[in-house]
């Protein structure tokens, strides 16, 4: 029998698509622009902590299994661990680590105090019924419970998880420590102190970071063709806002493939159907079938992954046709291909930049918490645009100052900001 445990060290991603290569070749490079302390970069490299936890589980058939779960915490030098938690049966403790990473540098270059971090557990939530991923889910809370607190860890939703689960994290820690502590979790429903805005955050900072390169090549979002891979949390908050400032959605898609209609998709019938449907897009009335290696390669303006890493790799980035890619998934342009896209002149919007609009909303859903103030839908999205704004503008003046593509300038200003704080704490003891 193997060990759920030992499946992330047993298996070992490709070292050309290993997330966590990649996330410390794109540090290196950082730090070689910088001209960073060599002992700065080898601290920067390390998470600072690594727990991996057994959660067994009885199933309601009675059977008893055991997942891995991780929680990796990067960096905690700009203040407390932040990163999301995803249920996804291709996690394993490389890409939990990898992921912890890049949520150090984009806090750092959203201006916002917080470190990085990232947890996760190997599962298909499809597989299980409700009531089993709300055991999991408490479960996983439990053996974490000295690790998280609201001002040592603040865990929120990714990649199947939502704020129903946030909404089990908070309960079972306030349940631990005997009261309510609504600020544990960020993306937690807006009864128990969630933010307005947060849900369609990260949707709508992508379509912000999209408007403005747009904008920057004298082109608007109006008419602009686009195209989704991924239509979740991030995929279909993106996709609607998109499409009401008055692009077309050429295609979209899920996990089982995806949906083509060369006059564009109606995004809200679109997100019905699925709901009716089990979250199957194919049949959707007026389009056509499309396989996700056939989405990615449509000619469109904008292509916007917003799924899993590594879609874009050696083996297709010569048949991309979109001029812009603005990575809503974190890490999935692979290194090559990303030398590749620069070479050709396609514009890549990076992840650390262009999905920060969920850590953005968390960070004013923490703020309201700690200040028992709630602010309005109107004033959570204004205050997210000003920082997505700013930090869109500081990466391309960064991009034009220092003659290097928007990833490397959005590095730059995230590595060097936490380095700058790490010289200026010093190095205990
Ligand atoms: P989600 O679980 O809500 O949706 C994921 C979507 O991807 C679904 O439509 C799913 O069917 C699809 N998908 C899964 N496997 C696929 C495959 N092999 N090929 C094509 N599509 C596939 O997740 P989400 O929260 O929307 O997150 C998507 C991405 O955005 C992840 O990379 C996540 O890390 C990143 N992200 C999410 C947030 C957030 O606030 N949720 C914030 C920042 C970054």
């Amino acid at each position: 029998m193997t060990s759920p445990l030992l499946l992330p060290l047993e298996a070992p991603t490709p070292a050309h698509i290993c997330p966590l290569n990649q996330a410390c070749s794109y540090l290196e490079q950082a730090a070689q622009e910088l001209n960073l302390d060599s002992g700065v970069l080898t601290i920067l490299s390390y998470p600072r902590k690594v727990v991996t936890v057994s959660i067994p589980v009885k199933l309601d058939s009675g059977e008893v299994q055991v997942l891995a779960g991780h929680r990796v915490q990067h960096c905690d030098i700009l203040g407390p661990y932040k990163g999301g938690t995803r249920y996804h049966p291709a996690v394993t403790l490389q890409e939990v680590s990898a992921l912890a990473m890049l949520m150090t540098w984009k806090c750092a270059l959203l201006g916002i105090p917080y470190g990085g971090a990232k947890g996760g557990i190997a599962l298909n939530p499809s597989h299980y019924s409700v009531g089993e991923l709300e055991r999991i889910t408490r479960r996983y809370t439990s053996e974490l419970i000295k690790d998280i607190g609201p001002s040592v860890d603040i865990p929120a939703p990714d990649m199947g998880t939502s704020s129903r689960e946030m909404a089990w994290i908070m309960d079972t820690y306030s349940m631990n420590v005997g009261h309510a502590v609504p600020g544990i979790v960020t993306g937690k429903p807006i009864s128990i102190g969630g933010s307005r805005g947060r849900e369609m955050a990260t949707g709508r900072g992508v379509m912000i970071i999209v408007r403005e390169a747009l904008a920057q090549q004298g082109k608007s979002l109006a008419g602009a063709r686009v195209v989704i891979q991924g239509f979740g949390n991030v995929g279909s908050a993106a996709a609607l806002l998109l499409q009401e400032a008055g692009a077309k959605i050429l295609a979209v898609s899920t996990g089982s493939g995806g949906v083509y209609a060369k006059e564009g998709l109606d995004i809200p019938a679109l997100k019905t159907y699925a709901t009716a449907n089990h979250k199957q897009l194919a049949g959707f009335p007026g389009s056509a079938a499309i396989t996700n290696a056939e989405l990615l390669t449509l000619s469109c303006d904008v292509l916007i992954p917003a799924a899993l890493e590594n879609q874009i790799t050696e083996e297709n980035v010569h048949k991309i046709q979109a001029s812009i890619i603005a990575e809503a998934a974190n890490g999935p342009v692979s290194l090559n291909a990303d030398k590749e896209l620069e070479a050709r002149g396609v514009t890549v919007l990076p992840d650390i930049l262009a999905n920060a609009g969920g850590v953005v909303v968390s960070y004013l859903e923490w703020v309201q918490g700690i200040s028992y103030v709630f602010w309005d839908e109107e004033r959570v999205n204004q205050e997210m645009e000003g920082l997505m704004v700013q930090a869109y503008h500081q990466v391309v003046q960064q991009s034009q100052a220092r003659q290097v593509p928007l990833r490397l300038a959005a590095y730059t200003l995230g590595v060097g900001r936490v380095a700058q704080a790490l010289t200026d704490r010093g190095l205990y003891p």
